[in-house]
């Protein structure tokens, strides 16, 4: 049981939540009333998010019970329906766009009222989670001693709601927003985001800054203002096949050769640059007794900067085999750049301005994962990341988010994208 501000006591939420539109109801009718006289000060967002903990841990509820595993279509459409239902006829226009391999992705347009939009805002989030279906009957949707717990409740689950709250709660305040907000929900994230990355950049170009949802960092909620570019390469060895005691002296040893290059590729490493190369995989060899005639390493690459990411590339397709008969062969590479923290460093002060009028403190940290903030910063468009709910245990069983945070953090994306 957690206490909400209305001194209402909340607890477990009966089986049928009803819809947001019903919960809801201080946002019924907010339509008819786009002129209210308030002022959207960030304290006003706040306060009038507050009171709506109930409602957002009721659609909450309803997100994550409603399973959507990355890698299995039908249960992820089933979720990307749910996704639709929550959004439709709440302020923006809702474009399914069907996948083939995965859940469909969801374009959501919020066009200002009355006037030409004057520019763009994007909205990143993902609804796809790591759990296959079924793990909700292991790890249930619950509420405890203030904290959430689901799967993909943290990661991110709770950001979808908060956006949602969000530009309710600024509607209701009749906020006069002036820009285009575009809400992208995407089904692919956890694998890569294959299917969905050329949208996200096709919106990206068009807008003039990027908020995402995933989690933030630690119960200090903290903005991630800066990722890593990741990427992950094979190298592989190949030497020259024959008897281990036979004919010793025509050895080319893939194993040795893969071995001397790993030793190489280590000193590569270099944590107060951000830099990593991690060996996660090796294989190679048939027998004992049999000289091998190939071996590959899978390594796992991250840097902090663009310019590092471009180095260390250059380093492994420039590697010379060190022992005689081999030779290399070097494949992949990064995938995502950095989001280097010049992309988000203006947006994240604005933010903690914004934050403080509100009373609340917010710091930033880097990430050695990256997202899909990375493709928009990597256009070079203004990105900040981390926007999503305060928890811990992504991707494990214990992943929760802090309910009380709801309101703090859907009024913190309310007014970034009011004053953006
Ligand atoms: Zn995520």
């Amino acid at each position: 049981m957690i206490s909400v501000p209305n001194g209402r006591r909340f607890g477990a939420l009966p089986a049928c939540v009803p819809k947001f539109p019903q919960i809801c109801q201080p946002c019924v009718g907010l339509l008819a009333s786009p002129t209210m006289d308030h002022s959207i000060v960030p304290a006003n967002l706040l306060k009038a998010l507050r009171p709506k903990l109930p409602a957002m841990l009721g659609v909450l509820k309803q997100l994550v019970c409603r399973e959507s595993p990355s890698t299995e279509k039908s249960v992820a459409d089933a979720c990307a329906a749910l996704l639709v239902d929550l959004w439709k006829n709440r302020f923006v226009e809702v474009e399914i766009l069907q996948q083939e391999r995965c859940g469909a992705h969801l374009r959501m347009t919020h066009e200002p009222k009355g006037r030409n939009p004057r520019g763009q805002l994007l909205v990143l989030g993902h609804y796809d989670t790591v759990y296959a279906s079924g793990t909700l009957r292991k790890m249930p949707f619950r509420v405890a001693a203030g904290k959430v717990f689901g799967p993909g409740v943290f990661d991110m689950k709770a950001g979808i709601v908060q956006a949602l709250f969000a530009l309710a709660t600024l509607h209701e305040l009749g906020a006069p927003l002036t820009k285009r907000i575009v809400f992208l929900w995407t089904s692919d994230e956890e694998i890569g985001s294959e299917s969905s990355r050329k949208l996200i950049e096709a919106e990206a170009e068009h807008s003039e800054a990027v908020f995402v949802l995933e989690p933030s960092l630690g119960l200090k909620g903290l903005l991630r203002t800066a990722r890593k570019g990741v990427g992950e390469a094979e190298l592989i060895a190949r030497g020259r096949a024959s008897h281990a005691g036979l004919a010793p002296e025509r050895e080319a040893n893939a194993i040795h050769e893969l071995a001397l290059q790993i030793a190489r590729i280590k000193e590569w490493n270099d944590p107060r640059r951000g830099i990593s190369v991690n060996a996660g995989i090796i294989e190679g060899g048939t027998r004992t007794n049999v000289i091998p005639d190939r071996a590959k390493a899978v390594l796992d690459l991250r840097a902090l900067r663009i310019v590092d990411m471009g180095t260390i590339e250059n380093r492994l397709h420039a590697l010379k085999p060190i022992l005689r008969g081999t030779r290399l062969e070097v494949r992949g590479g990064f995938s995502r750049a950095p989001l280097e923290r010049k992309s988000s460093a203006a947006l994240f002060q604005r933010a903690q301005s914004l934050a403080k009028q509100m009373g609340l403190k917010i710091g930033e940290c880097t990430a050695g994962g990256g997202s899909d903030g990375n493709f928009t910063a990597a256009l070079g468009i203004p990105t900040l990341d981390g926007f999503g709910a305060v928890g811990d245990g992504a991707h494990s069983p214990g992943e929760f988010i802090i309910a009380k945070t709801m309101p703090e953090r859907a009024a913190l994306l309310a007014a970034m994208l009011f004053n953006t």
